[in-house]
């Protein structure tokens, strides 16, 4: 098991926070590996290089991919303590696979810090048509490579969560679909049950969530997937109070090693499919911060009414501020948040008015 203090020496922390561009990454992977481990791959449609690296010698090949959603650093930022972890305590895993890694697949969007490309296009449903540049790098790797296994490393909102009452889902997982009927193919039950291994190796600190599986072969996991690929979808998550995603890069690399442990030791270690469909599944049930007795801020709302706001991810020079946004006023029933005020409360309502949000009109 990783522990928490374990971690902490391995850790990148010239990398951290949510604003991730491309430089800082690119500037740690030079700078750690040598020259032959990494090349550039491709371009970016604004010309920016997108690298790719290799790391083991190992049978088993293994292509993983982040910030294909630039807004998305936190499995970046889980990549580069993987890779700091292989240089520095190489792990028994390692001589099993050969992992080839591109740490920024939007490196435009990473900059700007936008989930699509420079021109608009979400990669994620680009996976047929493949008319964007990093499109065509990541297939071009995935054919040339040959991969057993591929992971889709992304980042998901803070509205997910599992249960009732509900717990933050700061880890969720997919074996995407190989076809429209949604059956297990060999390979996607080969990534369940790799799914079952990250899920356990989590699920006693945190919520772990299974992702909504509809086919969709615009999707790149679904296309792998099809293409008899075992190929699993990480989605990073909330993790209570942190919104730099610093707890929760700890999670992805966690499940990360356990998943590469479990790929090198052979698919007699993976977990039964019932792991996989045990997991509970994805709900919507959070907003960022709930306002209590609404009335007292609103006059003309009915007494107990609610209000419910989101935190917006906003780039400000080089860093990204969370502004409270209102997305929905009522009863709101079923909707829980991750922070509480109640505007009855004095102490609570100087905070509300210190948020600084629009009310209503
Ligand atoms: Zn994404």
């Amino acid at each position: 098991m990783i522990g928490f203090s374990e971690y902490e020496q391995i850790k990148v922390k010239a990398i951290q926070g949510r604003y991730l561009p491309p430089e800082p990454v690119y500037d740690f992977l030079k700078g750690t590996l040598n020259s032959n481990a990494v090349e550039v791959a491709g371009y970016s449609v604004e010309h920016r290089e997108i690298y790719a690296l290799k790391l083991g010698n190992g049978p088993k090949r293994v292509l993983m991919w982040s910030q294909m959603h630039g807004n998305e650093s936190t499995t970046t930022k889980a990549l580069m303590d993987l890779i700091q972890k292989c240089l520095l305590n190489p792990p028994k895993w390692l001589e099993g696979v050969e992992l080839l890694l591109v740490p920024v697949l939007n490196p435009d969007g990473a900059r700007a810090y936008t989930r699509v490309n420079a021109n608009h296009i979400d990669l994620n449903r680009d996976a047929q048509r493949l008319s964007q540049p990093e499109s065509q790098v990541l297939r071009s790797l995935f054919d040339s490579f040959a991969p057993h296994y591929c992971m889709n490393l992304h980042d998901q909102r803070t509205i997910y969560g599992i249960g009732t009452p509900p717990r933050s889902a700061t880890l969720s997982f997919l074996a995407p679909a190989a076809d429209p009927g949604r059956g297990f193919s060999a390979s996607r039950r080969t990534a369940a049950g790799l799914i079952g291994l990250m899920a356990d190796s989590t699920r006693a600190e945190i919520g772990i969530g299974r992702y909504d599986d509809t086919f969709n072969l615009d999707c790149v996991g679904d296309t792998f997937q099809a293409a008899g690929v075992p190929t699993l979808l990480v989605e990073a998550g909330h993790y209570p109070g942190d919104y730099e995603r610093e707890f929760t890069r700890f999670y992805v690399y966690k499940a990360l090693c356990k998943a590469l442990e479990g790929i090198a030791s052979g698919p007699d270690a993976f977990s039964p499919l019932s792991e996989y469909q045990a997991i509970p599944e994805n709900t919507t049930p959070f907003v960022d911060i709930l306002v209590e007795n609404a009335h007292v801020l609103l006059p003309g709302i009915p007494p107990g009414h609610r209000l419910g706001l989101q935190l917006e991810e906003v780039l400000q020079g080089e860093a990204i501020h969370f502004r409270p946004k209102l997305i929905d006023k009522g009863a709101l029933t079923g909707v829980w948040g991750h922070r509480v005020l109640d505007a009855a409360k004095r102490r609570d309502l100087e905070q509300i008015n210190g948020l600084d949000f629009f009310p209503l009109l």
